[in-house]
């Protein structure tokens, strides 16, 4: 399920199209354009969160495509980048060997992908820092990659509660210079202009949008 939609009142979003699906770095497309990755535990809302930058709704079915769940999907902006759609991880049937693989192309990718500008980390809200988050938040600290931690699904809790976990979070990695943190719901569309303008700003393109 790769609901919800973004609102039809946003004036702006990232125009993307499908460009292509990776087992590993070597295949991935030559690296001609500054490129975001993405990157979550399955069910935080990466599909959804990718939905709401682009509006586009076919973009994060081709990465939920049985076949292509375990590659690097590949977007193409016209706003000048990529988008990268990481394979999920997480899934309580994933094999151990399933797991090496992921666990390879992943860190293959983040630490040799010379056009990578930054990684989004998709979390729930509710639920940050699980087996894997760290692991790559790690991996971008020790690849001195700049890092945007969504916490995705805020509109599950309220006010409070929200800016208690932006907060605790901030003090988390309050010592990373390359870290930033933001809440954020794929379902409102809330902190979708901070998100795309960072993304823009990553591209090399001026900040022209607003929401
Ligand atoms: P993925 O596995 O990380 O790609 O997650 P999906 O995008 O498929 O989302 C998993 C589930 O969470 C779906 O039922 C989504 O509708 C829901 N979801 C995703 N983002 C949000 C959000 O911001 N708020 C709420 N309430 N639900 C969300």
């Amino acid at each position: 399920d790769c609901s919800p939609m973004p609102k039809p009142s946003f004036n702006s979003r990232i125009e993307s199209d499908f460009l292509t699906s990776a087992p590993n770095l070597s295949k991935c497309p030559e690296p001609k354009f500054p490129e975001v990755a993405f990157a979550g535990r399955s069910n935080a809302g990466k599909s959804s969160v990718l939905n709401q930058i682009t509006g586009n709704k076919s973009l994060a079915k081709v990465s939920k495509t049985p076949g292509r769940t375990q590659m690097l999907n590949f977007f193409e902006c016209k706003a000048g980048g990529y988008l990268v759609d990481l394979p999920g991880y997480g899934y309580a049937k994933t094999s151990k060997s399933d797991q090496i693989a992921w666990q390879k192309s992943v860190n293959e990718y983040l630490s040799f992908r010379e056009t990578l500008r930054a990684l989004v980390l998709v979390m729930d809200i509710r639920r940050p820092n699980q087996e894997y988050d760290q692991e790559l938040i790690n991996w971008a600290k020790e690849s001195d990659l700049t890092l945007h931690i969504l916490l995705n699904k805020s509109d599950k809790i309220g006010t409070n509660k929200k800016l208690d976990a932006l907060r605790k979070t901030q003090l988390e990695y309050k010592h990373w210079s390359n870290v930033s943190i933001q809440t954020f719901s794929a379902l409102k569309g809330d902190g979708r202009g901070e998100l795309i303008n960072k993304i823009l700003y990553w591209f090399g393109d001026p900040v022209t949008t607003s929401s």
